[in-house]
């Protein structure tokens, strides 16, 4: 069991705080033993805030390798896709790089407080090893103590091919796990078309017939302007319309982005159950607006935070994001509470991946969470501490980390891991094939 001393104040869930003498022990775990039958284990949290750990909904975790690359900075999404392609192809993308990439990816996260992050993966160049990308990319979060949800994603791919890979993909990862998720939590496949944009009617229902199958949750991208744009030219229709048609509107489903939707489509996701990823730190630098998180919520669609990857956001801090949509919140609607973001990024997210265990602290939590230090000169004269974690010290990171009741950053570090090492391993990597 871990047990998290002194405490000024923790953060169960969006309703519920503990603060003073209540705050000064806290316990996750079962007695006598860790997850993984290390003995009891305490933590110092003296004056800290302790929150649930972040879920990040949204990420491309290969595009961490292709960080603020020239010509993909305030260009349209057209001009966008092929560079970041043509990169791609100069680089040569095989399960090393998508390894090494996502250690870098997870690490960041965890470092910043993500203990969850779902890697919407696109990038399948013709004969390349599918299974073999999964497994590496799967075995950098396991390596690192990070949970990951690995999306089989597509993107203009044949859908035969991409229904066959999601279908081995899931076998080799999670086999035939409940719910795609593996017995420790630690693990869950999930599949994702990029967005009707890019991919067909066929890529979507062959895709979502492997998640029946397999009780997989689906996730897609809607309504970037581009998506909007396309889906009008192509089918005469919204992408809302479509993914209604198509069979993609359920409550099994999640949308990132959402940009520009209208009252009428707000209605039908409500009605339909879908749930909904708010990527502020992809949409603003890419000129697709403001998601409108209030109107969703106020529907009452479950919102989570993500960061979308590198090649539009270059960092993976979702704290930094979850700041970022409290700021832009009033030019899309009513201003948004500093503890419903804090929500948003937590429990929100993990609603959308089905995933009741993460994303707050009650009891029959999985025991992820972060210790906050608000001791520093960032947070004096701050009167509210929690409404601070995200008001005050952009960039903040937490003093501690713990996914499942095991510490895997302590005092700002990886637990048996070297930032440095996994850096340079990327970029040497990358360095090595330019
Ligand atoms: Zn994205």
């Amino acid at each position: 069991m871990l047990t998290i001393h002194d405490a000024s104040h923790i953060v169960i869930d969006a309703e519920t705080e503990r603060t003073a003498d209540d705050a000064s022990r806290f316990e996750v775990g079962s007695p006598g033993a860790g997850s993984d039958g290390h003995p009891d284990e305490h933590l110092d949290a003296r004056g800290g805030i302790v929150t649930p750990g972040l879920v990040n909904a949204h990420h491309h975790l290969l595009q961490t390798a292709f960080r603020t690359l020239p010509g993909t900075r305030g260009v349209p999404m057209r001009e966008w896709l092929p560079t970041m392609a043509a990169a791609y192809a100069e680089v040569g993308i095989d399960p090393e790089l998508a390894g090494a990439a996502a250690r870098v990816g997870v690490a960041e996260g965890l470092l910043n407080g993500v203990t969850t992050v779902a890697d919407h993966h696109l990038t399948w160049p013709a004969g390349c090893d599918s299974v073999g990308i999964a497994e590496a990319t799967a075995a950098a979060g396991r390596e690192l103590g990070g949970r990951l949800v690995f999306v089989r994603g597509a993107a203009r791919d044949d859908p035969e091919k991409a229904a066959a890979s999601a279908d081995a993909i899931a076998e080799a990862l999670v086999a035939d796990a409940p719910g795609g998720v593996s017995a420790d939590g630690l693990l869950q496949v999930a599949v994702g078309p990029a967005g009707v944009h890019s991919d067909g009617e066929a890529t979507f229902r062959l895709l979502g017939e492997v998640a029946a199958r397999r009780g997989l949750r689906r996730r897609t991208q809607a309504n970037e302007q581009v998506d909007v744009v396309i889906a009008l030219e192509k089918y005469g229709k919204r992408p809302i319309a479509l993914l209604d048609d198509w069979g993609w509107l359920a409550p099994d489903v999640t949308l990132a982005h959402l940009c520009g939707v209208t009252d009428d489509e707000i209605a039908l996701l409500a009605e339909r159950g879908v749930t909904a990823t708010h990527a502020p730190g992809c949409d603003l630098p890419m000129g697709w607006g403001v998601a409108p998180v209030a109107a969703l919520r106020a529907a009452g669609i479950a919102v989570g935070l993500g960061t979308s990857g590198g090649g539009s956001n270059d960092a993976g801090h979702l704290l930094a994001d979850a700041r970022l949509a409290l700021q832009v919140a009033p030019l899309a609607g009513p201003p948004i509470e500093a503890r419903s973001i804090l929500s948003i990024a937590s429990e929100g997210s993990a609603q959308g991946l089905g995933r009741g265990e993460l994303g707050h602290l009650r009891p029959g939590s999985a025991g992820d969470l972060c210790i906050w230090d608000v001791s520093g000169v960032a947070d004096a004269g701050v009167a509210d501490p929690v409404a601070g974690l995200l008001w005050a010290s952009p960039g903040r990171r937490p003093r501690h980390v713990v996914v499942g009741g095991r510490v895997v950053v302590r005092d700002y570090e990886l637990v048996d891991h070297d930032e440095r090492e996994l850096a340079s391993a990327l970029n040497g990597l990358l360095a090595a094939r330019r």
